[in-house]
């Protein structure tokens, strides 16, 4: 199709993790979602939502959600954005921020999408490693892409950077650093506190991690007025239906049902770490609702198969940096109690 645009024409477009058809035979762990149902506050207003009113278009600023997030997260309503998902809000980070031919910049191996997402913009696309230490190698001393994206805590591979590391990253930018924070409810840090300091920082988060409503689409960013109101000018107007936006107000109002679940994780996960690191898989010690593990004979695809053979699903990637190991999503107790037990059985391959 010659009238296609040469980098539409010429890229891979992005693969999201398998959705099974037949999802409830499988353990599945292979994309971050969470095992526990979302709050029952948000079925209740999804339900009063439901009926004759949804002939009305929805609150084009999704104005009683971005008030629970601000209230909650301590900032006025002015300095955030609700989105479609967080990648959303993303892709109109870089529409906002880098034109053709512009510098957008990562990490690898972090969330490979941010490059799919310049690719369309038709922007540049710029990747840093890491050392074995977790340290981003050859970032610039004064460097000057439009936009820097660091998620924090890392995905696929859990660790985290100090809050420290960041400030100095954003001091040595002279465009946006995006601290994409999708799993930072499972940490022990964020950097909401760098948003307010510095001027070139932006926060976005997702629900669909923490607030198990990966199916609403919900995501939001936080950023100084003047960012949220050029994002405001690129979204669709009415980007939040308005299931979502009750939705998230729902999610964020109950927090006493958000923080059981995320602390249920987090104990699933030190557990879960304990057990396969007694079995001799390495585990990076992890601040997401997922470990990257690696079996001893660091041959991800082999286990990835005797998993896949005994119906639990986990995430693989046949990246050089990443094959030798897995990405685990954290489920309940149950879960991953038959996951090590299934590991058990495929044994350690030397
Ligand atoms: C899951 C994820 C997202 C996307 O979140 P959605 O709100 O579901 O679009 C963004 N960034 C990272 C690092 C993620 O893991």
């Amino acid at each position: 199709m010659s009238a296609l645009r040469k980098n539409i024409a010429d890229m891979a477009g992005y693969v999201p993790g398998f959705q099974p058809e037949d999802a409830a035979s499988y353990i599945k762990l292979n994309t971050n979602e969470n095992p526990y149902p979302p709050s029952p506050r948000v079925i209740e207003a999804i339900n009063a939502e439901v009926g004759e009113g949804l002939r009305r278009y929805p609150d084009a600023a999704s104005r009683l959600a971005r008030e629970e997030a601000g209230r909650l997260y301590g900032f006025d309503p002015s300095w955030i954005i609700m989105a479609n998902g967080s990648d959303e809000v993303l892709n109109n980070l870089i529409r906002a921020f880098a034109g053709e031919g512009e510098e957008v910049a990562y990490i690898h191996p972090s969330y490979s999408y941010y490059g799919t997402l310049a690719e369309i913009q038709g922007a540049k696309v710029r990747t840093f490693g890491l050392s074995e230490a977790f340290e981003p190698q050859g970032i610039p001393e004064r460097y000057d892409a439009k936009l820097f994206f660091l998620t924090n805590p890392n995905a696929p591979l859990g660790f985290t950077y100090s809050q420290k590391y960041i400030a100095d990253l954003a001091g040595r930018l002279s465009g946006v650093l995006v601290v994409d924070e999708a799993y930072a409810d499972f940490a022990e840090e964020n950097s909401l506190e760098l948003v307010r300091s510095l001027d070139n920082v932006v926060v976005t988060r997702t629900f669909s991690k923490s607030y198990s409503l990966a199916g609403m689409r919900l995501g939001l960013a936080i950023a100084r007025p003047e960012v949220i109101a050029a994002l405001n000018k690129i979204r669709d107007h009415y980007n939040l239906d308005r299931l979502a936006q009750t939705a998230a107000a729902a999610a964020l109002s109950d927090q006493e049902y958000f923080r059981g679940c995320v602390a249920k994780i987090k104990e699933t996960r030190a557990w879960f770490t304990a057990e396969l690191e007694k079995i001799g898989y390495h585990v990076i010690p992890s601040s997401g609702n997922y470990v990257f593990a690696s079996p001893p004979d660091r041959d991800g695809t082999r286990v990835y198969q005797g998993l896949y053979d005994r119906k639990i699903l986990v995430r693989h990637f046949t990246d050089p940096k990443l094959s030798h190991g897995l990405r685990i999503s954290i489920g309940t107790k149950e879960e991953m109690e038959r996951t090590v037990q299934a590991l058990v059985e495929i044994g350690p391959g030397r």
